[in-house]
């Protein structure tokens, strides 16, 4: 049995840096269970006092890659062949803005997107895990995947077209450091892309402390109002943001067949599809699910 521990308190505003902070909600269904705290001033939400780094490393270990653990994440290896639909879409979607150039997936874990995206761009990645960075380094080569993080790495300013977080932002303790880092790493008018979840949606605000968003690994949980306002205050020009994400239905039915042990599994499309219409619902901070993604041009 794992035992966790936790830093010390913080007292302002891990994105704006305002002292305005309150306590939120006790995140009991979790394992650790923690506390979450919310920003007066900018609204952001954030895991108050921080999972310890050493806690946070346990948490990444084998276990999690392969579903041994509580707190896990699909063995992407095993299903490539359907994430290829969603992978490719969104690689055509962002090809719509840029055209080439060198391309840094940030949390690369295994290397699918960045395998995908290598067909178009030059492949670059950032991995904090060892176990799945050194599988990536064996496909793209040392220099091209960096095992540790967006402060360690060892790569050139503006030498990035594109730099993709996806699912990654929420799992950073420092947010305003890292996206300021990702503005340093990208090329005049370069892309970053994000995907995260925006806590304005009706999925967070109706289910509060039983979200199930909340996890031991998430520190950082943002609005769409937050993110784009941190985005342009760190410099990038233009913000595009999409909801529910930046492609079509039809990437996401197909990626979702990889769970599918039977032909009534076929029914779970319904479901898929209400959700992807539901999320284009949206006027002003309001939407009714969480799920966006945020394109910023530098
Ligand atoms: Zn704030």
């Amino acid at each position: 049995m794992k035992t966790f521990t936790f830093d010390s308190p913080l007292t302002s505003c891990p994105l704006c840096k305002n002292d305005a902070i309150y306590f939120l909600y006790a995140i009991n269904h979790a394992n650790p269970p923690f506390t979450v705290y919310k920003c007066n001033s900018c609204k952001f939400i954030f895991m108050n006092p921080p999972l310890s780094h050493q806690s946070e490393h346990s948490l990444y270990d084998e276990g999690y890659y392969t579903g041994s653990s509580d707190y896990s994440y699909y063995d992407e290896r095993k299903t490539e062949r359907y994430s290829q639909y969603v992978w490719n879409a969104r690689l055509q979607t962002i090809q719509d803005y840029v055209r080439g150039g060198n391309f840094l997936d940030v949390g690369c874990s295994f290397g699918g997107f960045l395998h995908a995206a290598s067909q178009l761009y030059t492949p670059y990645g950032i991995e904090p895990s060892a176990y799945s960075g050194k599988y990536t380094q064996q496909r793209f080569g040392k220099d091209a995947i960096h095992i540790g993080t967006l402060f360690d790495h060892p790569f050139k300013r503006n030498f990035f077209s594109v730099i993709t977080l996806i699912e990654v932002l929420e799992h950073m303790r420092q947010p305003f450091e890292a996206l300021t880092e990702c503005y340093n790493l990208c090329a005049p008018d370069g892309l970053l892309v994000i995907q995260t979840a925006n806590m304005d949606g009706l999925q967070a605000t109706i289910q509060k402390d039983r979200y199930g968003y909340f996890l031991p690994g998430h520190f950082s949980y943002f609005t769409k109002d937050n993110l784009t306002h941190t985005l342009k205050k760190i410099g990038f020009k233009k913000i595009k943001v999409f909801q529910p994400v930046d492609f079509g239905l039809l990437p996401k039915l197909m990626k979702s067949k990889m769970n599918f042990k039977s032909i009534y599994d076929y029914k779970s499309w319904i479901r898929i599809a209400l959700y992807h219409y539901a999320s284009k619902i949206h006027a002003g901070n309001c939407a009714l699910t969480s799920s966006m993604v945020v394109y910023a041009f530098k």
